[in-house]
Order: structure tokens, then C-alpha cells, then sequence
């Protein structure tokens, strides 16, 4: 470990990431401490997290339930604060140095602009920052000497293979995809997919945003966007291959013709602990991979006209620009209206690739003009969910 201990800001303690982090920090013993959080509208929970792990400071992102927040940490050490804008707060204390990026949404972006700024130490799970805003994110990292370290189980995996060689002998990468609950369905049967059947993981247990993006394989082409931002790739190195069981991670396939792969169990655990311990490897109580006991394991090629998200992905990988924040921010607001049974399944992506085709494209965006293609494309999403007059679905 280096010499000072990881003092440790958590962004969305909460949710499905920042829970597995606070058991992934407890369990590393006292060089870890978490020093700050925040949550969106959970208050009872961060009130509990605040007090279990003595907290210095908490963020509650929405107001709403702030003045509960305040009244339940009266008299303690614990200082509140109200607001999104709060998140800087945080990452900017000059006592922290490692942050833990585990909100959903854009939310997080200008924390994680400033933290890295700062040239902390930043473990991502949120890759929406990363597919909006990944073209002033590296370049940033690079001049402030700050280290983005994903935790996304597929980018985990392929940081990990990648030190089994030099980065230019790197060929290609092949990002694993467990095909999500409609790995099998017919075009007629994802046309009815209703939100129950969405929302059942085969494989892994998250948040709804995430689980939702599986099951269109929207999370794929995010996760190919994030890759060629992390790890400076062209388009044509990224593949993308369905692998049901979620046992092999991701792959790296260097230029002697040489395959490393990651396995262990589906649970984020184990990324979540190397991000925070990279680059050494300590000890870790995750469940083991019982290959005896593992039948086989399956490969498949991605049918590229049921899940046209992943066509899209390659796509906007290759676009960059504005047209990140595009695809997330359509494919955020036409989940929710999913989630309000106002579109079907497949206009998830319809919508999706709507929204794309019609943006005033920017190739060298600012960080003004990357939340203006955001903004716009939610506004088109919303727009033509009111002009469809939808039957609720
Ligand atoms: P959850 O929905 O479980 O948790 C989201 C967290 O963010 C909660 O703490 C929530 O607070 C907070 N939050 C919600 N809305 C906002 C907002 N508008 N502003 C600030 N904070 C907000 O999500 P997950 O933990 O599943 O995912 C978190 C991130 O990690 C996502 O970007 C996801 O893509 C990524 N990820 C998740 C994986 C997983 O296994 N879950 C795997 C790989 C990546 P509250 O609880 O109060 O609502
Ligand atoms: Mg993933």
C-alpha cells in the first residue's frame, strides 16, 4: 500500500454499487476510510451510514427530505449538505484523495470533472460520465496526473488483462455481455417485453437503470464508448461477444495471438476492491470460482438487428463528439419513460437512434455543449412521448 491511508469520498453510497463499496471498505480494514457520501432521496439509510461509519460530512443530492436528514445527525460530528451541487464539496476536501463514483446518471459529472482536476484517485462505476463527457475526461486526467479506475465489471476485467502486456502490443479487446433476459427472444417477443420481464437479471442483482440497459443491451454500447475512452482504443479493436454464465468478464487479445481473460463469480465486489487496492491485489472474501464444478462455458456472436443498441454503440464510439451525451441521455429518458409504461421496449432504442440521427452533431465539444446535446435530446425524448398520445403498455 502506498504510504498514506485512502481516505474516501462516496458518491451514491446508497445504491446497489455504494453498498457493495462501504462492505468492500469494511472489510479492507483501517487504511480505508470513508470520509463522506451522499444519496439522493434515501435519507434514513445515509443517516444510518453516516452514523455506523462516522462520517465527517453527508450529501443529500434531492432537498426534498433535507430537513429530516438535518434532525436526525443533530448533536452528532456529521456536518449536512443539500443539493447536487454539494458533490464538489466533497471531492474537493483536501483530505480526501480516493473517490468512489457510484451515483446513477450525469449527476456526478462536475465532481468527477473537479476530482480530477484535483488529480485524485477516481474508482468510476458511473459510466455515463465517462460516455458524455470521456473526451475532456482523459485528456484532463492526463494533464493533472489524475487516475480514472473503472469499476465496471468488463473495463475491471480488461485493466487487469492489460498488465500481462505493454499497451501497444495490445491488438484488441472483447467485451463480455451476458445477452440479459431477452438473450433468446424474437424480434415479436422483445416487441412485448413488459417491464417485470426487463427487470429480471439472469445473472446479476443491480440498480434498475442498469438492469433495464442489459435487457435492451443499451449497457453495451455504453460500455463500448466507455472502453474507447478509458483505454484509448479505435473502434475496430472493440468486440463485442454474448457469454450467458458472466464468468469470463472481458478479454484482451494481445498482437502475439495471446487471449487473457478475467473470471471469477458475477459480484461487483471484486472489481470494487481492485479499483481501491491498484494496483496490488489484497486479500478478499468474494465468493470463489469453482471451475470443477462449472459445466461449460458458452459464446456467442451478438445479433446485431434484434439489439440494434450495440450497432449504435460501435457507431457513436467511432462519432464521438456530442453524440455520447446524445445516445445516454435519449436512452436515460426513454428508460423512464419505460419505467412509466408510457413507450414499449423496443422504442427504448427506436427513440435511442431517433434522437441521434437528428442532432446538430459537435465534434470538439465543450463541457457547455455536452450538456446542451443532453438537455436537447431528453427535451426530443419527452416531445414525442407526449405527441405519440401512448396507450399505456
Ligand atoms: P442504484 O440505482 O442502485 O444507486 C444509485 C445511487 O445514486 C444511489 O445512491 C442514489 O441515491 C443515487 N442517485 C440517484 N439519482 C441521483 C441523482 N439524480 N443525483 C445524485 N445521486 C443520485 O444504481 P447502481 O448502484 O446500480 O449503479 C450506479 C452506477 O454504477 C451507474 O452508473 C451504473 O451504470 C454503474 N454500474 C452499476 C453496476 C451494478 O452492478 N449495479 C455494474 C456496473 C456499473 P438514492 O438511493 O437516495 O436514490
Ligand atoms: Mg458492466
Amino acid at each position: 500500500m502506498d504510504h498514506h491511508p485512502k481516505r474516501i469520498a462516496l458518491l451514491g453510497s446508497t445504491g446497489s454499487i455504494g453498498l457493495n463499496s462501504l462492505s468492500v471498505i469494511e472489510s479492507l480494514g483501517a487504511d480505508y476510510i470513508p470520509v463522506s457520501a451522499s444519496a439522493h432521496n434515501q435519507w434514513k439509510l445515509l443517516a444510518q451510514q453516516a452514523h455506523d461509519y462516522h462520517l465527517e460530512k453527508v450529501v443529500l443530492t434531492d432537498t426534498t427530505h433535507l430537513d429530516k436528514l438535518v434532525e436526525a445527525l443533530n448533536g452528532t460530528q456529521t456536518k449536512v449538505l443539500g443539493g447536487p451541487d454539494h458533490l464538489v464539496d466533497l471531492v474537493m476536501d483536501e483530505t480526501v484523495n480516493t473517490i468512489i463514483v457510484a451515483v446513477v446518471g450525469i449527476s456526478a459529472l462536475p465532481a468527477v470533472m473537479a476530482a480530477t482536476e484535483a488529480g485524485k484517485t477516481i474508482a468510476i462505476a458511473n459510466k455515463e460520465s465517462l460516455v458524455v463527457a470521456g473526451c475532456l475526461l482523459m485528456p484532463l486526467a492526463q494533464k493533472h496526473r489524475a487516475t480514472i479506475l473503472p469499476i465496471d465489471s468488463e473495463h475491471s476485467a480488461i485493466l487487469q488483462a492489460m498488465h500481462s502486456g505493454r499497451r501497444h502490443e495490445v491488438e484488441k479487446i472483447i467485451i463480455t455481455c451476458s445477452g440479459g433476459p431477452f438473450r433468446n427472444s424474437t424480434t415479436e417477443q422483445l416487441s412485448q417485453a413488459k417491464l417485470a420481464d426487463a427487470l429480471n437479471h439472469p445473472t446479476w442483482n443491480m440498480g434498475p437503470k442498469v438492469t433495464i440497459d442489459s435487457a435492451t443491451m443499451m449497457n453495451k454500447a455504453l460500455e463500448i464508448i466507455e472502453a474507447k475512452w478509458l483505454f484509448d482504443l479505435q473502434t475496430d479493436q472493440i468486440e463485442v461477444l454474448i457469454h450467458p454464465e458472466s464468468i469470463i468478464h472481458s478479454m484482451v487479445e494481445f498482437r502475439d495471438g495471446s487471449i487473457i481473460a478475467q473470471l471469477s463469480s458475477p459480484d461487483m465486489k471484486l472489481p470494487i476492491q481492485y479499483a481501491l487496492t491498484y494496483p496490488q491485489r489484497l486479500h478478499s472474501t468474494s465468493k470463489r470460482l469453482e471451475l470443477n464444478q462449472l459445466q461449460q462455458l458458452n459464446f456467442q456472436q451478438p445479433d446485431l438487428d434484434r439489439f440494434a443498441s450495440i450497432r449504435l454503440g460501435f457507431e457513436v464510439a467511432a462519432q464521438g463528439g456530442t453524440a455520447g451525451a446524445v445516445l445516454n441521455a435519449a436512452n436515460e429518458a426513454a428508460v423512464d419513460a419505460f419505467r412509466q409504461h408510457l413507450i414499449s421496449f423496443n422504442q427504448i432504442t427506436e427513440l435511442t437512434e431517433h434522437c441521434l440521427r437528428n442532432h446538430n452533431y459537435v465534434e470538439n465539444p465543450n463541457l457547455e455543449q455536452l450538456l446542451q446535446a443532453d438537455s436537447q435530446a431528453r427535451k426530443q425524448v419527452r416531445q414525442f412521448v407526449t405527441d405519440s398520445k401512448p396507450t399505456k403498455c
